[in-house]
């Protein structure tokens, strides 16, 4: 990509100082406007990533900056020791918005699982006094990069070097029952997978497989853990995408768009999974649900409503979906599309890196989902129009890469 000096400059200084944990693509963002980003040459680009699905509400909203700037003039952090108006009302709000009973607030998405898989344990652990639980994950699925989170991520080439993982994880496919059935015992405890797999390649489960992994749960006091942080927030027309199959979990993550770019996480429960699991010192964290993350939080969900968020998601997405199936039929390098509202893929026979640099140079952000994939997870609020502009320069890019 043409870049000046001085960015390329920056470029090298960041090779040398950060931990190489990412290949990443040679730009540098500066800032954000709307559906738009910045580079340090001041040049523009069409955002269909938001971040990996965290700026639902686009760069700037200016409602929301001005309410963390007043929340940084009052506190910004205090301890869990003790109550904060943000966190209180937070809680109340994403009760409203989940249906769910009990919050505790996290840093992180992967922090947010590894207080679910303690939950589950716990929860367990009270009923027979035994510590040799069983949880069972899905293969493809992501949860996150810390050890917990690791362990129920099925994807054997994260974990490889980092085994053993917490152990007792046990993994079947997502939207196959049988599957499932095979991997349950009298030790499982809780089943856990997202209700759309996102960097697995966005599968979302099927009706018959919430309805049918509820219905086993039920039975037998398993617990079902979903995993809302990438789908969740709106992102599938719904505020949580559990909640078009009829079913609810018995605890819940959330994450990413949960605080538009203000990191924080949240895992909840249900009033009884509340009441036989987690008590006084069995967790904790110094930063969670601290008073600014809150009010990225109140702030956010006000702001959907305002905004009608859920509604554009329903419509636009729709759009996206249907113009992202003219490629399918246009191109024979793409196979087919996946996914619901704005948590789409698009899924191509050939590798999709050097289709994705194109775009970049064309002034247009996108992602991948594992090799092959295409992922768009865009901010919530883009218009039919900014479909229609992306198209176009994702048409230019695959015709240049595809022929
Ligand atoms: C991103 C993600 C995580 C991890 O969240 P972090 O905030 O990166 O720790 C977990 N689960 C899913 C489904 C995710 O998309």
């Amino acid at each position: 990509m043409n870049m000046s000096t001085t960015m390329q400059n920056y470029i090298d200084e960041a090779e040398k100082a950060l931990l190489h944990t990412y290949n990443r693509y040679q730009v540098v963002f500066e800032k954000g406007e709307g559906v738009y980003l910045y580079d340090m040459d001041g040049k523009k680009y069409l955002d269909f990533v938001s971040g990996i699905a965290v700026f639902a509400l686009g760069y700037q909203n200016q409602e929301f900056n001005d309410a963390l700037k007043a929340q940084i003039d009052k506190i910004i952090h205090t301890s869990n020791y003790y109550y904060n108006l943000p966190a209180i009302e937070a809680a109340k709000k994403i009760k409203e918005i989940s249906g769910m009973d009990r919050v505790f607030f996290t840093n992180s998405g992967a922090e947010a699982i590894e207080g679910a898989i303690k939950t589950a344990r716990k929860y367990a652990y009270l009923k027979d006094g035994s510590t040799d639980h069983e949880i069972i994950a899905m293969n493809h699925s992501f949860h996150g990069r810390t050890m917990g989170a690791l362990s129920v991520t099925g994807n054997p080439h994260y974990r490889e070097a980092f085994e053993p993982g917490i152990g007792n994880i046990k993994f079947a496919d997502l939207n196959d029952f049988d599957s499932v059935m095979a991997q349950v015992t009298d030790k499982t405890c809780a089943i856990i997978f997202e209700t759309v797999q996102g960097e697995g390649g966005i599968y979302p489960a099927t009706e018959e497989f919430m309805q049918k992994v509820r219905k086993l749960c039920d039975e037998r006091d398993i617990l079902m853990i979903l995993d809302e942080i990438q789908c969740g927030m709106g992102r599938t027309g719904t505020m949580y995408a559990w909640q078009r199959y009829g079913i609810k979990p018995d605890v819940m993550t959330t994450a990413k768009a949960l605080g538009c770019g203000v990191p924080v996480g949240a895992f909840l429960m249900t009033e009884k999974v509340g009441a036989h699991s987690l008590v006084a010192g069995d967790h904790g964290t110094t930063y969670g649900g601290n008073p600014l993350a809150c009010a990225a939080i109140c702030k956010v969900i006000e702001l959907y409503e305002k905004q009608n968020v859920l509604d554009n998601v329903k419509e636009v997405g729709d759009y996206l979906g249907k113009r992202l199936d003219e490629l399918a039929e246009e191109f024979d390098c793409i196979e087919t599309r996946r996914g619901i509202g704005m948590m789409q893929g698009l899924v191509f026979n050939r590798a999709v890196g050097d289709i994705i640099v194109k775009a970049m140079d064309k002034g247009l952000v996108l992602i991948n989902a594992g090799t092959d994939i295409i992922r768009f997870v865009p901010s919530l609020v883009i218009t039919k129009e900014h479909v229609d502009d992306m198209m176009a320069i994702l048409r230019e890019s695959i015709r240049e890469v595809c022929g």
